[in-house]
């Protein structure tokens, strides 16, 4: 029995991926952080960040939590706030899904689209948001703050002290490589930093998609990017708070191409129906697989629900615009005469 929804965070399965563990001869592993109460792997960032404002004395009852965000932080912050008593103020780019900005309309948070614009520029949502939370500090009967996801450590915290432990603890400690995309860099520099502690031999991989600056900041030491993605939630640009003192021991770049028919294959293959970056996730752990060997057991993370995304990445029409193949299936039903 669980107190609250806080509780129903993170203790997530470990899946067995058949075709990706057959096709490589290793033993691949998603970390199913779709079944978090909102549905993504940042429902765990979202809970230790508002726990560590409150443990700073930064967070007053009644107060609000102001974010900018893809859409998957803000839906965690916004549960785990409507569950502890704050509002949230959430600042998304209008680029990102009608699915998730109408989950976050859902469940309650205050929400505010502004037009998606790259970091450097002062209207990107991160410092609108950042801007946002200092004038409601100031004006708030109770205050607030920002959570600020990307430079903020508690969110590395999060997933030394839960994902990574439980991974551990899951295999046993038989775990040869761990793989992730990154958004904040929260989960690939957390989980390296807890599974490393234990085991200083396993081996971590960073999977890039098209138009991220990472790939070639940890191969050439430049941050340069190339390319577009369709996928949401990852792709970073700098090198965040999360990421300082974290360095891969292999960096792949992974094309959408690569990624969407893992993503389509699983639906049909395995039922499990998951978000874009869990396809770039997936062809990473595929590519460590290469790299390692057969016979080796590598854990990458199931980051959100497809269910997020059945206007964009499951609509044949978005893919065909996009220049992406859609799988037949995906046309509807079969013509049947009745
Ligand atoms: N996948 C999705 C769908 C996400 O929303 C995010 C977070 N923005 C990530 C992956 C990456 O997680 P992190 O922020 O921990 O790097």
């Amino acid at each position: 029995m669980k107190h609250s929804v806080v509780d129903a965070i993170g203790n997530t399965p470990l899946i067995r991926l058949k075709r990706a563990s057959e096709e490589t001869g290793c033993e691949i592993y998603g970390k199913a952080e779709f079944m978090n109460p909102g549905q993504s792997v940042k429902d765990r960032a979202g809970l230790f960040i508002i726990r560590d404002a409150e443990k700073r004395g930064l967070l007053k009852p009644g107060g609000v939590i102001v974010e900018g965000t893809a859409g998957n932080t803000g839906i965690g912050l916004t549960l785990v706030a409507k569950a502890l008593g704050y509002r949230t103020v959430i600042v998304i780019p209008d680029t990102q899904s009608q699915e998730k900005k109408d989950a976050l309309r859902v469940l309650g948070a205050e929400l505010i689209e502004v037009p998606a614009v790259p970091y450097k520029n002062p209207n990107n949502y991160v410092k609108v948001s950042g801007r946002l939370a200092a004038q409601l500090a100031r004006t708030e009967p109770n205050g607030a703050i920002w959570a600020n996801q990307f430079d903020n450590v508690a969110n590395r915290d999060g997933h030394i002290h839960t994902t990574a432990a439980e991974i551990w603890e899951q295999t046993g400690g038989k775990v040869d490589g761990f793989v992730s995309a990154v958004g904040t860099g929260g989960t690939l520099a957390g989980v390296a930093d807890g599974l490393r502690g234990r085991n200083r031999d396993v081996k971590v991989a960073l999977a890039d998609p098209m138009g991220a600056a990472l790939y070639s900041y940890y191969t050439q030491g430049e941050l340069k990017s190339e390319g577009t993605s369709i996928t949401e939630g990852i792709g970073q640009g700098r090198i965040t708070a999360n990421l300082e003192g974290f360095t891969p021991d292999f960096s792949f770049q992974v094309p959408d191409e690569e990624a969407l028919p893992i993503v389509f294959n699983l639906v049909q293959e395995e039922g499990l129906c998951l978000g874009g970056s869990t396809g770039i996730n997936i062809a990473g752990a595929m590519r460590l697989a290469r790299e390692l060997g057969p016979g080796h057991r590598i854990v990458t993370v199931l980051c959100d629900h497809g269910t997020r995304y059945q206007s964009k990445l499951f609509n044949p029409a978005f893919l065909r615009e996009k220049g992406l193949p859609a799988p037949g299936w995906m046309e509807g039903a079969p013509q049947i005469d009745i």
